[in-house]
């Protein structure tokens, strides 16, 4: 289920609504993702990747993303590729793996590199870490954003 948070400028009017982890659809968005991926709509790095390494598995988890030229927030999902540490002989097309299931037993090879409409690179941070929450700024005036307590559910 996904979680939601709220960010609100400490100084202006900004509110941003992130929705962060995963929804429901997540097994849909697995398969259409490493669908992409094998037509090479993420590039032919990532299409040459899962080719050559028919077990990887991509990670799906949705961050928060800021632009490092622009300072735009953006909800995006993670898309790094994994591989089992162990080569799994019984691989399914239809299978999904789930972001939490990445930390043990997978390893990850391909981080995806996330890209602003403004060309800047986006960094994918963490809200349940404070040192990423300081990068976060305003990007209407550029003050501090706070986490508003309330979380949503979003699925
Ligand atoms: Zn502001
Ligand atoms: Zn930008």
């Amino acid at each position: 289920m996904g979680q939601g948070y709220v960010l609100k400028c400490k100084n202006c009017d900004y509110k941003y609504t992130a929705m962060t982890s995963i929804g429901m659809l997540f097994p849909i968005e697995y398969r259409d993702t490493m669908k992409d991926i094998r037509d090479g709509k993420l590039g032919e790095e990532y299409r040459a990747f899962v080719d050559e390494n028919p077990d990887a598995v991509v990670n799906l988890d949705r961050k928060v993303g800021i632009c490092d030229k622009c300072g735009r927030i953006d909800t995006l999902m993670e898309l790094s590729l994994y591989k089992p540490l162990k080569p799994s002989s019984e691989y399914r097309e239809e299978e999904y793996v789930m972001p939490l299931e990445l930390e043990e037993g997978y390893i990850k090879c391909k981080d995806y590199e996330h890209r602003c409409s403004c060309g800047g690179n986006i960094r994918l941070i963490s809200l349940e870490d404070e040192g990423d929450l300081d990068l976060l700024k305003c990007p209407i005036c550029g003050s501090a954003l706070e986490i508003c307590q309330d979380r949503i559910l979003w699925d």
